[in-house]
């Protein structure tokens, strides 16, 4: 599929157009491009080191999708993607490199262009990496809060005073 495509699939998801939805379906084509393919399980796993625009797009084209649990956020700030394939083991990771447009002073619809017909390899540093996966996602058993009754996945359960609860209660108690 065209970049262009791409873009409308991931529009049609997101909401609206925008640069950081473009950096995702730029990432999304390029290992679409090495053989990754669409998710429809678990067999393709995301790793994304930022929570911005760019990965409602790897979500639309991918499968990649936060309630299946082969999209995986880490909270560094980065715009950078990795992804590991279950079926072939392997691995790539795409890390953004600083803009040559960024000086060029180009008006946002001229950025998605910009990024749209750029070639992987301008915006990003690409890197093969071994196949070392997180586990699947985990289906758990939940047991209530002691403090305020919600039911709560058993490994996010906290203990104070004596008392299992979950996380909000836990810091409540802690103030
Ligand atoms: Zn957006
Ligand atoms: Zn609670």
């Amino acid at each position: 599929m065209e970049a262009k495509e791409l873009m409308e699939k991931a529009v049609r998801f997101h909401g609206h157009i925008c640069p950081g939805l473009a950096i995702g379906v730029l990432a999304a084509k390029y290992v679409l491009e090495q053989g990754y393919d669409y998710s429809p399980n678990e067999e393709l796993v995301a790793i994304v080191e930022n929570d911005n625009c760019s990965v409602d797009a790897l979500q639309a084209i991918l499968g990649t999708t936060f309630g299946k649990g082969n999209l995986i956020h880490q909270d560094y700030g980065k715009n950078n993607f990795t992804f590991y394939d279950r079926r072939t083991e392997k691995g790539v990771k795409l890390s953004i490199k600083i803009s040559k447009s960024s000086d060029k002073k180009l008006t946002r619809d001229e950025k998605i262009q910009f990024l749209l017909n750029s070639k992987p390899e301008g915006i990003f540093n690409i890197y093969e990496i071994d196949f070392t996966p997180p586990g699947l996602a985990q289906i758990e058993e939940s047991v209530p809060c002691e403090i305020c009754g919600e039911l709560t996945m058993n490994s996010r359960l906290m203990t104070y005073n004596n008392s299992e609860m979950c996380i909000p209660c836990y810091k409540k108690m802690r103030k």
